[in-house]
């Protein structure tokens, strides 16, 4: 039987990390990859303190088109598959870089958004936050009555991450038996690090179309999207039949 559909029928605890490649079949841009966000517009412009407080206008701009996109997106099968494993195991963690919200609206639970999330704004000065609608946020209201700016409370270049879902995350990575590592290119940190850098024990699978800096420090790489394998993983988890070995790069057991 493959191991890794037996590390998880026997697993009590399941931790997942995700990045863009898990929205990328729900028409969303990666990060890195061909048409990827940044090919198209300068990081330190967008989606840094300095750049936001240079041209804040440009930066709502930018920011209320993804935001845009983001609610025309509709969650795919890999998003909903997580939903599902989730719904079978007691101890389940997702930690996502994305701030698209899809793993919450395909139903996911227990979700980190270790990098925030375009549905709020808060103030530069007095830290208000606030909840955008579709549109994101008006231009003419950047402004904020205590003297401060709304921004997107996401982390940008150079900012922490926020200090509990960090917290909740590293322990949620320490305890699993399972690792999945979903559509990342593992080189944000200190994101990738939960991969596989805070447990030694757990088995760990990597669901992405390309290698990556951990695909040999992994137990097994399935070379394929996570629309496609993900479900896969789901209905051989819950069938009883182990996944398909084509999908697997290096067969898991
Ligand atoms: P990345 O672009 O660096 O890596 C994306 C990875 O996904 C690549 O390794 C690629 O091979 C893989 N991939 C592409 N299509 C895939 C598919 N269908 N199934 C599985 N994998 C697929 O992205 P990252 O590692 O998430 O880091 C980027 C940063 O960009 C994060 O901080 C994140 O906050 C931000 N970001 C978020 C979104 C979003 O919210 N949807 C979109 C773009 C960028």
């Amino acid at each position: 039987m493959n191991e890794l559909i037996a590390t998880l029928r026997a697993g009590k605890s399941v931790f997942v990390l995700t990045g863009s490649g898990i929205s990328a079949e729900s028409g969303l841009p990666t990060f890195r990859g061909v048409g990827g966000l940044w090919r198209t517009h300068r990081v330190e412009e967008l989606a840094s303190p300095e750049g936001f407080a240079r041209d804040p206008v440009l930066v709502w701009t930018w920011y209320n088109e993804r935001r845009g996109a983001h609610e025309r997106a509709q969650p795919n099968a890999g998003h909903f598959a997580m939903a599902q494993l989730e719904d079978v195991l007691d101890d389940f963690t997702l930690a996502t870089q994305n701030v698209d919200s899809l793993h919450l609206r395909a139903g996911s639970r227990n979700v980190l958004e270790l990098h925030g999330s375009l549905r709020q704004a808060r103030c530069t000065h007095c830290s208000a936050g606030r909840s955008l609608g579709t549109a994101g946020l008006p231009l003419d209201e950047i402004d904020h009555a205590c003297g401060g700016r709304w921004r997107p409370d996401i982390v940008w270049f150079g900012e922490s991450l926020p200090q509990d879902v960090w917290q909740r995350a590293r322990e949620a990575a320490a305890r699993a038996d399972v690792i999945l590592v979903v559509g990342t290119s593992a080189v944000v940190y200190p994101a990738a690090a939960l991969a596989t850098n805070y447990n030694r024990r757990a088995f760990v699978a990597e669901i992405n179309p390309e290698a990556t800096p951990i695909s040999n420090r992994v137990a097994c790489a399935l070379r394929g999207s996570a629309a496609q394998v993900l479900p896969r993983i789901v209905a051989a988890l819950s069938s009883g039949e182990t996944a398909s070995p084509d999908l697997f790069v290096r067969p898991c057991g």
